[in-house]
């Protein structure tokens, strides 16, 4: 099949707003007879159902957890970039297009990144006439702050929790129209499989999580907005329910799936404590602007530290490595992620972690509390100040920063962040890959859309931090309610889709056949002991470090793993009751054929990208080769870059899923 991107001719700045002048529009009498199923209720279903519904399409929305207000988006911490410029500090449209892009490894496709980049502006100020409370500098305006990746302060926030009130915006826009009766929500119910009439997407067939009810839904075209599915690698900062299982029934009904091993490794996780964990914990990207990274210089210290025999703080500062501000100058802790999680694993690898697996690095806040301390005592106008003195100062500015992240660390590590250096690790946080889609953000089954972190298109192999929301909001609330009228412009006669056509029937079949299979199997391993082999067979050999012998081995290791579950997999319980074995053996049945898939792509792939290299780039000389190799590393500034390593050209060309034209010199 040939795909075909749809991108707009013209100038890329304005593709987005020639595209709106001349695309095709639905009357608003003829909205109120066309139905729209959204797959899930996060920043990018939950923006996509209000819009929708305000524009007068009859929305129908879907969510497994209990309340829209509770998919994974709340958990996002740090904020929401936009263009708006606020600190006068250089941003653009552009500049926010050119990081993204280049951020991405340059494996973007750029209209859609600058269309992204134009519409963040107006998703702030939207937000705000929510009433999100975003955080205010002193005189009352806006307040930004900096994230990896970028020279300027275009991430808007609130506190530790900007998805949370992000997601409350979204949830209270959607409520509107619930109570109106333009949005009819289906909380605790799960899709499990795409109806395709005629080539259409037509609707879904959806199980009630309460009563375990099957049940058929049709519509005129269907949303797919179900998030990422990192946890693919059973250990990740996801949500514990963040699954593939809609995105996957779409592309096993034709969708085409794009980049799927394309993860982002976040730098600053709390590090793995044990065998027996199911969860990993984010502190946020926004802690690196205070926080500097390092590991001790001598490995002697290194020793000396997980033996207990020395405390981070024991060491001077010409004792430490700071690998981050050492290895790239300009950019210093705030380099992309992809950057920060490589260099760390690679001092780890090196054996300077610092904990007893080895297995983490310093974020060190002292500095800041001097910093902020100083500036206090000035505005304080305290005389002489003791270093104690200054030390409550700066950590009262830090506390009321990032105070609610100080706390989770302090509760699940059990040491004082404010006393001692955080340790943190990388960890799978992001998928970048996901549902393919087109410019107008359709997959390649008419009619079935997906938005969010459910689809592949803006960032390339790695996601600069606070562009995940400013993506899913964009597609709800500024892309895809222009797109989808294009292509329901065609059905304003259709009428109502049935559900009693065959299709639906073969369809509903399908699933119940398959729920009655995990009920009755009656095997001998729990899902979760497939989920963890899963895990581990995509952390070792699919994760960041990745050679073709290993991802051969685990696509063999993952299709005899699917091979045992299907025989040997038991679900305690029934089909008839709230049953969350039941709901996961599904999803992780998904996981086992995505893992292969996810190990094919990377086995293609011969190239380090994002968050995964190669083994021959593993260490540092590695790493200046590959930068070498790719030359377009001096943008951030790697101290060995090559002087003449400058991007030849801007404009990737990246249509028809090939890359056509490699634009480095
Ligand atoms: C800890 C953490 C912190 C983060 N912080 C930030 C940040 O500060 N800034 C930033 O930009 N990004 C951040 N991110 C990333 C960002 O939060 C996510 O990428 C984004 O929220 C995803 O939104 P979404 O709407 O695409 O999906 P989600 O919010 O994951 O929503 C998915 C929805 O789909 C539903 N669903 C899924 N499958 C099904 C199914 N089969 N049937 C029915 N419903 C289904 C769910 O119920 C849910 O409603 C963070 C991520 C994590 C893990």
């Amino acid at each position: 099949m040939a795909l075909d991107s749809k991108v707009p001719k013209g100038p890329i700045k304005d593709k987005w707003t020639d595209y709106k002048n001349h695309i095709n529009l639905v009357n608003p009498s003829n909205k109120r007879h066309i139905d729209v199923i959204v797959v899930g209720t996060g920043l990018a279903g939950g923006s996509a159902s209000a819009t929708l519904a305000e524009l007068g399409y009859n929305v129908k929305s879907f969510a497994y957890q209990d309340s829209p207000r509770r998919a994974h988006s709340i958990a996002a911490q740090g904020g929401i970039n936009a263009a708006k410029n606020y600190q006068g500090d250089g941003d653009s449209t552009y500049r926010l297009f050119y990081d993204t892009v280049k951020g991405g490894d340059y494996r973007s496709r750029e209209s859609n990144v600058y269309r992204l980049a134009e519409v963040s502006a107006n998703i702030i100020d939207q937000c705000v006439a929510q009433g999100v409370p975003f955080a205010r500098d002193y005189g009352g305006l806006l307040d930004n702050r900096s994230f990896g990746g970028v020279l300027v302060s275009r991430t808007f926030y609130a506190k530790g929790q900007t998805g949370q009130q992000l997601l409350l915006g979204a949830y209270s826009a959607m409520n509107r129209q619930i109570a109106r009766g333009k949005i009819e929500m289906f909380n605790r119910h799960e899709m499990l499989d795409v109806v395709l009439v005629d080539g259409k997407a037509r609707g879904i067939i959806a199980r009630n999580l309460v009563t375990g009810e099957i049940e058929r839904h049709s519509a005129h075209a269907v949303v797919i907005a179900s998030g990422g599915y990192g946890n693919v690698y059973f250990l990740s900062t996801n949500a514990m329910g963040s699954n593939v299982t809609a995105g996957w029934k779409v592309h096993k009904k034709g969708a085409y799936f794009a980049n799927p091993c394309y993860t982002q490794i976040h730098p600053t996780c709390i590090p793995r404590s044990g065998d027996y964990q199911s969860k990993l914990t984010l502190m946020s990207e926004s802690l690196r602007n205070d926080g500097r990274i390092w590991v001790p210089k001598n490995i002697e210290d290194v020793q000396a530290i997980r033996e207990g025999r020395k405390k981070p703080t024991d060491l001077s500062e010409d004792q430490r490595d700071y690998y981050l501000e050492r290895r790239y100058p300009a950019f210093g802790n705030l380099v992309p992620r992809d950057v920060a999680s490589r260099a760390a694993k690679e001092r780890c690898d090196a054996g300077y972690g610092v904990n007893a697996t080895g297995e983490a690095v310093y974020l060190d806040f002292a500095a800041s509390f001097i910093r902020y301390g100083t500036e206090q005592a000035k505005i304080q106008n305290i005389a002489n100040p003791s270093e104690a003195k200054i030390k409550e100062l700066g950590q009262k500015i830090v506390k009321a920063k990032y105070g609610n992240l100080f706390q989770m660390y302090e509760k699940i590590v059990d040491e004082n962040p404010y006393e001692t250096p955080m340790m943190i690790y990388p960890a799978v946080h992001y998928t970048m890959g996901g549902v393919w889609v087109d410019y107008n953000l359709m997959t390649t089954i008419p009619g079935c859309y997906a938005i969010g972190e459910a689809n592949f298109s803006d960032h390339g192999a790695n996601r600069l931090g606070a562009s995940a929301l400013m993506q899913g909001l964009a597609d709800g609330y500024f892309v895809l309610p222009y797109t989808i009228g294009d292509y329901l412009s065609e059905d304003i006669r259709t009428g109502k889709i049935s559900t009693d056509l065959p299709e639906f029937e073969a369809a509903e079949k399908e699933v119940s056949e398959r729920i009655e299979f995990f009920i009755n199997n009656k095997g001998t391993h729990s899902v979760d002991y497939y989920h963890k082999k899963l895990g581990k067979i995509m952390w070792d050999k699919c994760g960041m470090s990745r050679n073709a012998a290993g991802l051969k081995t685990a696509i063999e290791e993952i299709s005899n793993l699917r091979k045992d579950f299907w025989e040997n997999v038991n679900v305690p319980g029934t089909a008839t009751e709230y049953n969350e074995q039941l709901a996961k053996a599904g999803r992780v049945a998904d996981f086992l054929e995505l893992g292969e898939l996810f190990a094919k792509d990377a086995l293609v792939r011969e190239e380090s990208a994002g968050g995964h290299f190669r083994e021959e780039h593993q260490t540092e000389e590695g790493e200046a080769k590959r930068n070498k190799e790719f030359q377009f590393v001096s943008a951030w500034e790697y101290k060995g870059a090559p002087k003449d390593a400058v991007l030849h050209k801007e404009e990737l060309v990246y249509e028809n899923i090939e890359v056509k034209e490699r634009s480095y010199k």
